[in-house]
């Protein structure tokens, strides 16, 4: 295996990791700084994440017992294959995808099953689809299994089509973890459908549009007997007493989180609409705070040329993305800035 070792190379704009471009607002880190004064550091803090699943229950709905925290979405991943996966169990991926699955499922030596997805061409733009008949020869009743979707599909950036994913929900008898890291970008969810699946695990993060990368805080919603299976591998005080606490404090700030959500979803039009007219260059449409662009030229030159102008982006290592290269959203004046660089590169 090749270690994962994120880019630290040094830059001015930082898109190549789907953060946020925006800190956490400073009234809720006085918030947050007030009540960490009040807390004991030296014991241990609250293994199950009880307040923090009580918001979490007021803002998906879900009730507390169906949701389970860990540290970061990533922890998320692991603990779902510790519990459902390993030697002997199959883990189904479409790939290219978020490139955890695939290692946390090497790692704890399950079977790897990657299928490919495919681009397609939708009107005047290509997208990329599922394809579910070759997913659905690797379904056995003789193993157990676990499929993940990623939803929308980093770092390709749109929904698969919801009937296929739905027709694979309906036609598997394993777990479907369905990871919505991105979530609040785009709106659609398979966790409001959680009471007709028991077999479907949905998976979220405090890390993108939350702004709390720094502090790892992520969670899963679905059927209690299935979270109780999370809480035998989990690791006993996964959450921070600091990450916890700031996730519950970040839950209250439902207007700054609705004027997050128009941001995006305006510098993403913006973006999509330039990056349209710009020549050497597809993008695909994009459901979350990253687009995913294929390259006339080499994409190794264009990488290189935006670094020099101080813009991080980041090159997937996936054979069939081999010309791609995938940046998120930053704020309105670093996204001018990357229109302009890339008008410059490319042109
Ligand atoms: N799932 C997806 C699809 C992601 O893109 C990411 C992070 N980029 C994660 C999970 C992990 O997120 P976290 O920071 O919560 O570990």
């Amino acid at each position: 295996m090749i270690p994962y070792m994120p880019s630290q190379e040094a830059c001015k704009i930082k898109l190549d990791a789907n953060e946020s471009p925006y800190d956490v607002p400073l009234k809720v880190k006085e918030r947050i700084w007030k009540r960490l004064q009040e807390e004991h550091f030296n014991y241990y803090y609250d293994p199950s994440c009880d307040e923090l699943r009580e918001s979490l229950s007021k803002y998906t709905g879900a009730k507390p017992q169906q949701i389970f925290v860990g540290s970061g979405a990533d922890e998320i991943i692991l603990d779902l294959i510790l519990a459902f996966a390993g030697p002997g169990r199959d883990v189904i991926i479409p790939s290219p995808t978020f490139s955890s699955y695939e290692i946390f499922a090497t790692v704890a030596g399950s079977n790897v099953i990657k299928v490919p997805i495919h681009r397609i061409k939708q009107g005047n733009g290509w997208i990329w689809d599922l394809d579910i008949n070759q997913i659905k020869e690797h379904f056995t009743q003789d193993k157990d299994q676990l499929l993940f979707i990623c939803y929308p599909n980093n770092p390709t950036g749109d929904y698969f089509d919801e009937e296929k994913v739905l027709d694979l929900i309906n036609s598997f008898n394993g777990i479907v973890a369905v990871d919505e890291a991105y979530f609040e970008f785009g709106g659609k969810t398979f966790a409001d459908r959680l009471h007709q699946f028991p077999h479907v695990v949905v998976i979220r993060t405090f890390s993108k549009i939350f702004s709390l990368a720094g502090l790892r805080v992520g969670y899963a919603i679905g059927h209690e007997d299935l979270i109780n299976q999370l809480y035998k591998v989990k690791l006993p005080y996964n959450v921070s007493l600091f990450s916890q606490i700031a996730a519950v404090e970040i839950l209250k700030e439902t207007d700054w989180l609705e004027d997050m959500k128009r941001q995006f979803a305006k510098a993403r039009d913006e973006l999509k609409e330039e990056l349209d007219n710009i020549k050497g260059l597809r993008v695909y449409p994009s459901a979350a705070n990253f687009f995913l662009c294929e390259l006339e030229k080499s994409r190794d030159f264009v990488y290189e040329e935006l670094l020099k102008r101080g813009i991080l982006t980041r090159r997937l290592s996936d054979d069939i993305l081999k010309n791609t290269l995938r940046f998120c959203i930053g704020t309105p004046e670093q996204n001018r800035f990357l229109i302009s660089s890339l008008r410059e590169i490319l042109d």
